[in-house]
């Protein structure tokens, strides 16, 4: 829900997924010239790398090509006769506007099978080879894994803000599904990294677009969660301030993760603990006055306790944002704690200490 931080470094690293789409999608165009679908083909191939040893980017990617299952999806390719980097440039640079819901491939489009294998394996095998890592890469990491850290919020999912992470189990996966946008399965701004609940969810294929983008956009400004004492049930509702594409584009977002069922199922304990919290609080501070002042005690006093708590609470939880799981759902409770209710809080615990007061009173009697 918090809007994730690219660093330069990190972009940097990214790239170089993005680079090796094109280089290969330029090779299927135009290396090397091949005649018929044979085995010739793949002498052609290392011919060339044979040749090529004058440029040293173009031998590195000849020797993966042709030490991976990589040249296979090549040489598939290359026969479809159709310009797939036109595709790739068309699909990667209209991102984007793909997300904004301006632009957008036709309804009935159905990628070539051999398109969605070729990129489904650079996505789930070769960006996690040996070969690829230290040839492109330079490194005997799998680096896709060691960036994964940074590719997302500290430790809470970017999407639901429900689950913390365990990196071992968290997975980066694809914001626009890659079984109709294949060409985007390793487009590095479409990897997000996310908890496995919200994971298989956009997995469903459920995408409406527009939508906010966990990289563009940060989404927690966009709605806010209220509570309704009548049905004890947390609700979402939106800014009145909040334009008609934003609200789109966020209701978009809230339903492919169906953040207001989820929330409602399981958290709608979440504001009675607060409240419990306040008391809590407010009463071991209260046990702090002495004795003999606590008779003393006035409403106005235990009113400005509350308060007080009420805003360490908030203080507390905003430090806390996109490390620990639901502060977004925190927040906008605490905020929304009214007047009246820090007023029958006060009430209650007032009522509550003189009770005690008048108890162990009657205990000394
Ligand atoms: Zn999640």
């Amino acid at each position: 829900m918090y809007k994730v931080q690219w660093t330069e470094d990190l972009r940097n690293n990214l790239k170089k997924y993005d680079d090796f789409s094109k280089k290969f999608l330029e090779y299927v165009n135009n290396e090397p010239l091949f005649i018929n679908q044979s085995l010739r083909d793949l002498e052609e191939l290392k011919n060339k790398l044979r040749m090529e040893t004058h440029d040293e980017e173009e031998k590195i990617f000849l020797q993966i090509i042709l030490g991976t299952d990589a040249h296979k999806y090549l040489l598939k390719l290359k026969y479809l006769n159709e310009d797939f980097l036109r595709d790739y440039i068309d699909v990667t640079q209209n991102y984007k506007n793909l997300i904004d819901g301006s632009w957008s491939i036709p309804t009935d489009y159905q990628p070539p099978i051999d398109l969605k294998d070729t990129f489904t394996y650079f996505y789930t095998n070769l960006i996690k080879s040996k070969k690829f890592n230290e040839k492109f890469l330079s490194t005997t990491a799998i680096e896709i894994e060691n960036l994964r850290r940074h590719m997302t919020l500290k430790s809470t999912c970017p999407y639901c803000d429900i689950y913390r992470f365990e990196f071992d189990l968290s997975s980066v996966d694809h914001f626009v599904p890659k079984a109709k946008y294949p060409l985007l399965s390793i487009f590095p701004i479409n990897l997000v990294v996310a908890c496995t609940a919200c994971n298989d969810r956009i997995k469903k294929e459920n995408i409406h677009f527009p939508i906010v983008h966990p990289y563009f956009d940060n989404v927690v400004e966009n709605f806010y969660f209220e509570y309704s004492e009548d049905d004890k049930m947390l609700n979402i509702n939106f800014p009145s301030s909040l334009s008609a594409i934003d609200k789109k584009k966020t209701e978009n977002f809230l339903e492919l993760f169906e953040i207001e069922d989820r929330y409602k199922e399981n958290y709608k304990d979440v504001y009675d603990d607060l409240i419990d919290d306040i008391q809590g609080r407010v009463l071991a501070g209260l046990r702090m006055v002495k004795k003999r002042d606590i008779r003393d005690i006035e409403i106005e006093f235990i009113e400005d306790s509350v308060e007080e708590i009420l805003n360490e609470s908030i203080e507390s939880t905003q430090k806390v944002r996109s490390i620990k799981g639901l502060t977004k759902v925190k927040l906008d409770l605490l905020e929304q704690i009214s007047n009246s209710e820090v007023k029958n809080l006060s009430n209650y615990l007032y009522v509550e200490i003189n009770n005690k007061q008048i108890r162990s009173t009657s205990n000394v009697i």
